[in-house]
């Protein structure tokens, strides 16, 4: 049995690694991305080329998209050369940047019009996730739609959850981005503290992964650190949207949510500094004691 022809949009860390995952499923995946040259592994890897996502809609039976900002994902649909230009009816299109509820809905709502059926998809897991599959994904949309694609969304990762319909799957991922956010603030002061104590920082990540403070952020990240490797993983500048994507939606439900928002203002701070393009680990080197 041929597998669906699938078409991608957004070659960067985490689209590459979910493409070659698909490849490697087996899946004949189209692809397009805003910069060519960024899109070279995956073409060397067996995928193909179309000149906008207009045409990678055309061709495909399903379209995922992992773009960077909000306004990336509006371009990318709703554009003149945009999916929903493209998409044929009877397709499906999946969103899976970390992107607004309130965009996503409104995606549905135009892809149903012309009888395409719309999924929002972000996932958490990271750069590591990405590139072994073994993302945790968050989808809201329709209950057949996500059964009908379970088997790709098995390619690329290893935890499936289905919390309702459209926008769901992006409010799933702010509940996870306001946790990320107190486990990269608590990674950084318990290292800053350590160091300053005189602790011998490996075996207290050693330590502390063992007990009550075990988390993925300092499994993850904490070596990093360690090794002075600052580089992304995952974007300072994509962290900064995702927190206020969540502080917004959270003011929007009449919440006060203040751990998160001095979490945000640090990060911006970073941003403002000109460090948007750091891994969010390097959030570490804001904190004098710790030198560069
Ligand atoms: P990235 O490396 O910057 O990738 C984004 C890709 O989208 C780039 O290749 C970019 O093209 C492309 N793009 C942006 N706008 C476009 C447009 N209008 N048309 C076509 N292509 C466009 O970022 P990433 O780390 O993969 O993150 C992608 C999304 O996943 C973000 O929303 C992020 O918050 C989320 N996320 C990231 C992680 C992580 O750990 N990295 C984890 C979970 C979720 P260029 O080559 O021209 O830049």
């Amino acid at each position: 049995m041929s597998l669906l022809q699938l078409g991608f949009i957004g070659t960067g860390v985490m689209g590459t690694g979910i493409i070659h995952n698909l490849l490697k499923a087996g899946y004949p995946v189209v692809v397009f991305n805003r910069t060519k040259a960024h899109a070279q592994a995956v073409l060397d890897a067996g995928a193909t080329w179309a000149a906008t996502p207009r045409e990678v809609a055309a061709q495909s039976a399903v379209t995922l998209s992992m773009v960077g900002f909000p306004q990336d994902v509006e371009q990318v649909y709703f554009g003149d050369d945009g999916i929903l230009a493209g998409a044929q009816k009877g397709s499906t299109v999946v969103d899976m940047t970390t992107s607004t509820p309130s965009l996503a809905e409104r995606i549905a709502k135009a892809a149903a019009a012309q009888g395409v059926t719309a999924l929002d998809a972000p996932v958490s897991g990271g750069d590591v996730g990405a590139k072994n599959g073994t993302l945790t994904i968050m989808i809201g949309g329709d209950a057949a739609a996500v059964a009908q694609l379970r088997p790709i969304f098995e390619a690329v990762g290893h935890a499936i959850n289905h919390f309702g319909g459209p926008g769901r799957g992006q409010h799933a991922k702010m509940a996870n981005q306001i946790m990320i956010a107190g486990t990269m603030t608590g990674l950084t002061e318990m290292l800053v503290y350590a160091k300053a104590a005189g602790l011998d920082l490996a075996q207290v990540l050693a330590t502390v992964s063992g007990g009550s403070g075990a988390n993925w952020s300092m499994s993850n990240y904490g070596p990093r650190i360690l090794a002075g490797d600052y580089t992304p993983g995952f974007f300072i500048k994509h962290f900064v949207k995702d927190l206020g994507i969540a502080l917004d939606s959270a003011a929007a439900m009449g919440l006060d949510l203040p751990a998160t928002a001095t979490a945000r203002r640090l990060y911006r701070a970073m941003v403002d500094a000109g460090q948007g393009d750091l891994g969010t680990q390097a959030l570490i080197q804001s904190y004098p004691s710790w030198g560069k």
